[in-house]
């Protein structure tokens, strides 16, 4: 079996800061098959697929699907139990 070469989570960032107003790589998703949980810089990213995969750390389920086309973008996060996305503290509304 020969093993692919992938890129850690951290390049996500510029293809993700298009379609979200936060900066996700500090975020932190749980893997739907092993229950794994950490950063999406963790994540293992295979850009050599149409669009970039990024695949569990610990038991190598894809977690993410990002496919960019000139004009619109699909994000799959079906190995993804949940994201979770840091945000700055809620403000008191006046
Ligand atoms: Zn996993």
């Amino acid at each position: 079996m020969t093993e692919m070469s992938y890129l850690d989570g951290n390049m996500l960032d510029g293809p993700l800061r298009e379609l979200f107003a936060v900066d996700l790589s500090p975020a932190i998703a749980r893997c739907e098959s092993c229950g794994m949980t950490g950063p999406l810089a963790g994540l293992h990213v295979y850009p050599h697929a149409p669009g970039l995969v990024a695949r569990c750390p610990a038991c190598t389920q894809v977690m993410l699907r990002l496919v960019r086309a000139p004009d619109r973008a699909w994000l799959d996060l079906r190995g993804a139990t949940f994201l979770q996305v840091p945000l700055p503290p809620d403000q008191p509304r006046p």
